[in-house]
């Protein structure tokens, strides 16, 4: 497909990024299993040297995901943390970032325990007001990142508002959009610089690849990450390109799938008395639900819920069949965790339980499977 633009989502799901394979005329883009690349003479070839700096396989994902978030660039990366680590390396020692106080525990982690230590400087602050975010703005500030919704409080941030922040400060935001997906939010429309993901998720869909992703039209930073994947080298092989760039030809399925079952057992656990709280942007109870149906157009099978004890969300986790105990969320298969044992416990106690990471939270990534064997298996699991 040549101007991908031109193409509504589901079209360029399927299509954007790629072309029949020139040799062979393969539908699919091959998996270019090759470290190199045969040289005609001393800088004569066909558009790759080394596969750290390109690889066919790895170009096909970064122009279709690029499609999707409606951004002219993409850069792919081995992991979601790597993806935001090489955004985040654009900078240099003493600059500043702004970082939402409720992300993914493994940002929060890459951010005080590894690039603290190399002399940037970060204030995580609660992006739910922006006016927190111009508050912590320095002469040094040059990153703004928020993730919306976040992982787990679903906890929204005004994408417009602080990208107009953000710029006022000459700083970029960037947001984390692993959450929602670009076919249900599209942050650089709204006026961010950049999108950051970890393709672990939704984006492939199936958990069986870890990779991250950063998508944006300025050229300053496409231009400073494509330094960084030849510099750097945190850059996914092309089998795991290949998986990612068949999972989001489905992207569009699987998320109208997602927020449906979603939706359902939001309602379902909105109405069941053994459920303290809830926390799902689609539920009108939602404190940010007006804001959610602003910039966002749906809102997927991230769910989480409050049980008051670690004793009852322990034996919540152990009671369901089909919602498997483990880390991640995204695929086709629904899954149950614990955030403050799990994905958030790096993330320091006083903190976790200030943004309401209690030891009674419960987080849901609904699947695709049959709604009424999710609600049943969330039923018999749930104690009393
Ligand atoms: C999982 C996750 C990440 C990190 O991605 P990896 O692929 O696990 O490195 C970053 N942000 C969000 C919102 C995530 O859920």
């Amino acid at each position: 497909m040549t101007d991908e633009n031109e193409y509504r989502f589901g079209t360029r799901a399927v299509h954007a990024g790629q072309q029949p394979d020139p040799t062979t005329g393969a539908i699919m883009t091959p998996i270019y299993q090759t470290s190199t690349y045969a040289q005609e003479g001393i800088g004569v070839h066909k558009g790759h040297e080394y596969a750290r700096v390109s690889n066919p396989t790895r170009t096909a994902l970064e122009g279709n995901v690029a499609a999707l978030e409606g951004a002219a660039h993409g850069a792919a990366f081995a992991s979601g943390v790597a993806a935001i680590e090489a955004m985040v390396k654009l900078l240099s020692a003493g600059d500043h970032v702004i970082c939402g106080s409720n992300v993914y525990g493994g940002t929060d982690r890459l951010f005080r325990q590894v690039l603290a230590r190399l002399g940037l400087e970060f204030s995580f602050v609660d992006t739910r007001e922006p006016k927190r975010i111009a508050d912590a703005v320095t002469d040094r500030t040059r990153i703004v990142l928020v993730e919306t919704p976040t992982n787990p409080m679903m906890h929204l941030t005004d994408i417009a508002a602080a990208a107009e922040i953000a710029h006022q400060a000459g700083a970029w935001l960037v947001v984390d959009n692993t959450f929602a997906t670009p076919y249900f939010q599209k942050p650089l429309a709204l006026g961010a610089d950049a999108v950051v993901h970890s393709s672990t998720k939704y984006l492939n869909g199936h958990s069986d690849v870890v990779g991250g992703i950063v998508l944006t039209s300025d050229d300053e930073i496409i231009e400073g990450l494509r330094f960084l994947q030849k510099s750097a080298g945190a850059v996914p092989g092309p089998m795991d390109c290949w998986l990612v760039l068949r999972g989001t030809k489905t992207l569009h399925v699987r998320m109208e799938m997602h927020d449906a079952n979603g939706r359902r057992i939001a309602e379902w656990l909105q109405h069941e008395p053994r459920v303290e709280a809830i926390f799902y942007a689609g539920l009108p109870t939602h404190p940010q639900h007006a804001l959610a149906k602003k910039q966002m157009t749906g809102f997927g099978g991230m769910i989480s819920i409050e049980l008051s004890s670690r004793e009852r969300a322990e034996a919540f986790l152990r009671g369901t069949r089909i919602f498997t105990l483990a880390e991640s969320l995204g695929g086709v298969e629904s899954l149950i965790s614990h955030p403050a044992a799990m994905t958030h416990a790096a993330v320091p106690k006083e903190d976790r339980e200030a943004m309401g990471i209690t030891d009674g939270l419960v987080r849901l990534s609904v699947g695709i499977e049959d709604v009424e064997d999710l609600i049943e298996d969330l039923d018999r699991a749930l104690p009393k």
